[in-house]
């Protein structure tokens, strides 16, 4: 179709000119975090692998083991005949680590939230969402057919100045919000989130991408906030557990329910039980190691001292340089030293804010650390205006 493909050509060179086409580039992961890509071997600060399980021996067997016993895919949707009993042990773990009575794995996390908003909102109902959450969490919403309303950024006023305008008119409301800012790598407010929503009967759900496995000793972000109810614990097995996959930890009705009817449960097919057999394999060490648990956070904070920047919340921290074509520069910079760190452009982040978003990993150095924090140093210095 000459039309399709005029339409598709227009577009990337729309995008290129705005420094904003993306291309993707084959990475091999080597050992620890290095990786190869281009032919050249680099230390990653791009991965979510913060604690390395992808690459740990014991995770990889699990994986290895599932999938020559039971088979390389799940076969069909888990309500069919893709519901392995390793899933059931999985959500069992799961519930246990996040303190819920239940919990619902998914094909990823992505799925997890475009499946659970959905089933739970819909026409009527009103959606809060914080203005920097996740995409899928907004595609969830989007899906809902909810009004959906963006709250500023961890702005409480703002949040409470919606919920006292919006409540009364609307059926349900949920708030739906990251735990950790996957771009920011700062943390939600979770106790004082939490206290609206009991004020106006609202259910709060909290992105743990970024925290599970990582924060409050791998239990995630909720658990740092022992006052905050969060009755909706949705995460991903996809990055500190080192598998794929995603869940929703909650009340067993709420589990019961999704069960029966988020879409991208019903009609998708289950995660294939290498997967599930690799999380289960990285929660046993997480588990276990509360000490490796601790180790990104405490490298992004040595890291965000070095470079005199707000503490680290995470093992997220972003350093922004403004243009998408500065950012592009910078990345290219830290990649004629040796670093792959990826440069965030518009859409994922606002307009102005392209970044280095630099992600902490229990497998850096503290030489490779430091040595990071003096390269960036040196790139903020020249671009300094
Ligand atoms: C990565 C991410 C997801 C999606 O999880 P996948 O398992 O990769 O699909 C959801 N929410 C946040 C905040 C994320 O960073």
């Amino acid at each position: 179709m000459q039309s399709l493909d005029a339409f598709a050509g227009d577009k990337l060179t729309a995008l290129e000119t705005r420094s904003l086409r993306r291309r993707l580039q084959p990475t091999r992961r080597l050992e620890g975090a290095f990786v190869e890509r281009g032919g050249r071997r680099l230390i990653s600060f791009s991965c979510n692998d913060y604690l390395n399980l992808s690459q740990h021996p014991a995770v990889r067997a699990a994986a290895a083991e599932a999938a020559l016993n039971y088979g390389a895919g799940a076969s069909a949707s888990r309500l069919v005949t893709g519901d392995h009993p390793l899933l059931g042990d999985l959500e069992k773990r799961l519930s246990r680590l996040k303190g819920t009575e239940a919990a619902c794995v998914f094909g990823s996390g992505y799925l997890a939230n475009t499946g659970v908003i959905p089933a739970l909102m819909g026409p009527g109902d009103l959606i809060l969402v914080d203005a920097l959450a996740h995409a899928c969490i907004w595609a969830g919403a989007k899906l809902s057919g909810a009004r959906t309303v963006a709250f500023l950024h961890n702005d409480l006023a703002d949040l409470e100045r919606l919920l006292k305008s919006e409540r009364t008119t609307a059926g349900h409301v949920l708030v739906a919000t990251d735990g950790v800012f996957s771009m920011d790598g700062d943390l939600a407010p979770l106790g004082q989130i939490s206290a609206l929503c009991a004020q106006y009967d609202a259910w709060l759900l909290a992105d743990d991408a970024h925290g599970v496995g990582v924060l409050a000793e791998g239990r995630g972000t909720a658990a740092l906030f022992p006052d905050a109810e969060v009755p909706l614990q949705m995460g991903t097995l996809s990055k500190a557990l080192g598998s794929y996959g995603g869940y929703l930890c909650g009340s067993r009705a709420v589990v019961d329910l999704l069960k029966t009817r988020a879409r991208t449960l019903v009609y998708a097919t289950g995660l294939p039980p290498a997967s599930a057999a690799a999380a289960l394999a990285a929660l046993d060490i997480i588990e276990s190691q509360p000490a490796l648990t601790a180790l990104p956070l405490a490298k992004a904070r040595a890291f965000s001292a070095a470079l005199d920047l707000p503490p680290a919340q995470s093992p997220i921290v972003p350093v922004v340089i403004g243009s998408a074509e500065a950012a592009l520069e910078a990345s290219a910079r830290l990649e004629a030293e040796g670093f792959l760190v990826v440069a965030i452009r518009p859409p994922t982040v606002p307009d102005g804010t392209a970044r280095l978003r630099i992600a902490f990993s229990a497998a850096h150095s503290d030489a490779e650390v430091m040595r990071l924090a003096e390269v960036v140093a040196a790139i903020r210095r020249d671009l300094a205006p």
